[in-house]
């Protein structure tokens, strides 16, 4: 069975030496020091390790059965969610009033993503609850807030996202489910949604749904969709639950991966409604929350990479095969371990250095969320607003790729279900498809983020990138971080430019290159976390920690990315100025 050991101390250094959190000006940071985020992140590992991570592979053997409408959840969840429940990690950064422990986002991001390496198909269950928690919380009534937020933040309730109809997922504007107002204020709901994550299962008392509908007065398009609060037993005015509301679940859908988590296709049948937030207002409510579901995902890509890696490495370092090409390693044994190989360790080092770079820039853009939320700081919002589809849409397509290269690690064992390799490739794939396809995050990027405000988030974004170049002037031991990061992020400004200018003339020429412009910018992300992190480690050696050896490696980790990863940047920029020509040059009926 696979193993995960939470990586609290890369974590820790993330936190305080290259964020240096305690001494941050966001309100809240300053409790948060060594001591107290260790402690936390060390509890977190032990339910990650020793509860969810052995329940990892029961999720998916067993998977989530339907018998008479009632969905039951794989061998072990139900108490492992009660442990979840227990141990207040579903209230880490919820609101005080509500019964939430008011940490920092930042903190919830660190633990969240020990959850979702150690099981992502039972983590979605509290996922999805934060997400309808945070959508209540800022457009919920008074009344709403008191009814629902506190058995939310316990997860005593649990909760649901519900945008996907048959014939809708990318286009929302073609959405059939209606709502019908009625005399006493609320809306009776009809229609079908599909593919609802923990739509609905026996870990909860109550399940409250959130749903997309149409109501009359709205017009045409996204602008006439509203937001429903649609939960499974009405609650009565006590609080106690009332009747069963007039919704059930279709089916349950037979997937590829993450089969812990129940895939549900959701009937509404004049189902009992209340409205959240503003009429017609329902995307725009939804987008509020939309860059932390979208973290969250980016986060789902590095989280299960890093599940996956550790067990190549276990494997790598284990397993007998083949002899070094420089003069045996092993010379008692037959063979030498696969570790020993070039190109075994070129795949490890691609899996190390995109995970570590991945959740140096997931932990930033949380910390630029906090900064957003607690101070009102606005650039901070634009800011993670232009890296949110990055992240969301590379970090998910680089996490699957990272888990079949560990899948490959093992050869032909990776392939055979017995030693959990498939289940990663598996549950990854599916962050790459959800909370918006990876094709429309580059399309939100390209089309959207770099002309948001007037192109003033990227010019902040390429300006923080120069000032980081020039920061290690001079600095011999940065050469090998600032030179390359250099050249990518000059590549990068190339390709906006390409876009202002050749995507003037024709849209094609900018959304023909969007995908390698995500990518790009991916990686230009990752090399400004890693310059970051080499010079935090290089402060650290100076001033004489002593785990030399850790720090050496973090920093030859580094190195590996920008001389083996960045210059991926020159090929999706030639890929972006060939235009919209070699994409476009067939004509549908051509191919
Ligand atoms: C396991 C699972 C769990 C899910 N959980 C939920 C959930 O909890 N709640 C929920 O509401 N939904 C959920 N979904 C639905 C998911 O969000 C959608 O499947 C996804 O948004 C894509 O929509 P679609 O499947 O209709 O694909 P389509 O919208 O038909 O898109 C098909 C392809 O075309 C591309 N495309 C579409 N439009 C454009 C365009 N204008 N330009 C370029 N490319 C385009 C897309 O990128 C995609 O690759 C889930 C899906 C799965 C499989």
């Amino acid at each position: 069975m696979p193993r995960y050991i939470a990586p609290v101390k890369d974590t820790q250094f993330l936190l305080h030496e290259v964020l240096k959190i305690s001494a941050a000006d966001i309100p809240g940071y300053s409790d948060l020091d060594e001591a107290f985020t260790g402690a936390v992140l060390e509890e977190a590992a032990k339910l990650a390790g020793d509860v969810l991570a052995p329940l990892n592979m029961v999720g998916d053997r067993e998977g989530c059965v339907m018998e008479n409408g009632v969905v039951r959840t794989p061998t072990g969840f139900r108490a492992a969610f009660d442990a979840l429940r227990a141990g207040g990690w579903t209230a880490l950064d919820a609101d005080p009033a509500y019964g939430g422990q008011g940490l920092p986002h930042l903190m919830h991001t660190a633990v969240n993503e020990t959850f979702v390496s150690a099981n992502m198909a039972f983590q979605m269950y509290q996922g999805l609850t934060h997400g309808a928690y945070s959508a209540i919380h800022v457009h919920g009534s008074a009344e709403q807030k008191a009814t629902y937020l506190p058995k939310l933040v316990s997860c005593e309730w649990t909760g649901t996202m519900n945008l996907t109809e048959p014939h809708c997922g990318t286009d929302l504007g073609l959405m059939r489910t209606k709502a019908e107002p009625q005399a006493d204020g609320s809306y009776r709901i009809t229609g079908q949604k599909i593919f609802i994550s923990a739509g609905e299962h026996d870990m909860a008392d109550n399940i409250i749904h959130l749903v997309l509908a149409k109501a009359p007065g709205g017009g045409t398009g996204t602008k006439g969709i509203s937001l429903f609060i649609v939960p499974k037993f009405l609650v009565n005015e006590d609080g106690s639950l009332g009747a069963r509301n007039a919704l059930s679940v279709g089916k349950i859908e037979e997937k590829m991966g993450i089969h812990g988590n129940s895939t549900c296709v959701m009937n509404y049948d004049g189902a009992t409604g209340y409205l959240l937030g503003d009429l017609h207002k329902g995307m725009r409510a939804m987008f509020t929350m939309m860059n932390e579901a979208r973290l969250g995902v980016g986060l789902q890509g590095y989280a299960v990479a890093e599940a996956a890696y550790q067990n190549a490495l276990a494997y790598a370092k284990d397993r007998l095969q083949g002899r070094d090409v420089t003069g045996a390693k092993n010379p008692g044994e037959a063979a030498d371990p696969l570790i020993v190989h070039p190109d075994i360790r070129r795949n490890l080092m691609e899996q190390k250095s995109f995970v570590e770079g991945a959740r140096a820039l997931t932990l930033w853009a949380a910390s630029l969320i906090d900064r957003s939320h607690r101070m009102g700081d606005a650039d901070a919002e634009g800011l993670v607003s232009l890296m949110i589809p990055v992240i969301k849409g590379f970090q998910t397509d680089k996490g699957f790729e990272m888990a079949v290269a560990a899948q490959q690690v093992y050869g032909g064992h990776g392939y055979i279900e017995e030693w959990g390799m498939s289940q990663f490739a598996r549950d990854a794939r599916i962050a790459m498809i959800y909370e918006g396809a990876n094709g429309v995050q580059a399309l939100d990027l390209v089309g959207r983020k770099l002309a948001t405000d007037g192109g003033k988030h990227v010019m902040a974004f390429f300006d923080m990138v120069k000032a980081e170049v020039r920061a290690h002037d001079g600095d011999a031991r940065m050469a090998g971080f600032a030179e390359p990061l250099k050249a990518a992020s000059k590549q990068l400004q190339q390709a906006a430019m390409y876009f202002m200018q050749a995507g003037m003339k024709n849209p094609n020429a900018a959304l023909a290159g969007s995908y390698d412009f995500m990518h790009l910018m991916g990686h230009v992300c990752l090399g400004l976390m890693w310059t970051r992190m080499a010079k935090a480690a290089y402060v650290a050696l100076d001033g004489g920690a002593a785990d030399r050896d850790w720090l050496e490696a973090k920093i030859a980790t580094g190195r590996f990315y920008m001389a083996r990863q960045l210059p991926a940047c020159g090929m999706h920029l030639a890929r972006i100025e060939s235009g919209a020509e070699p994409v476009m040059a067939l004509a549908a009926e051509a191919f």
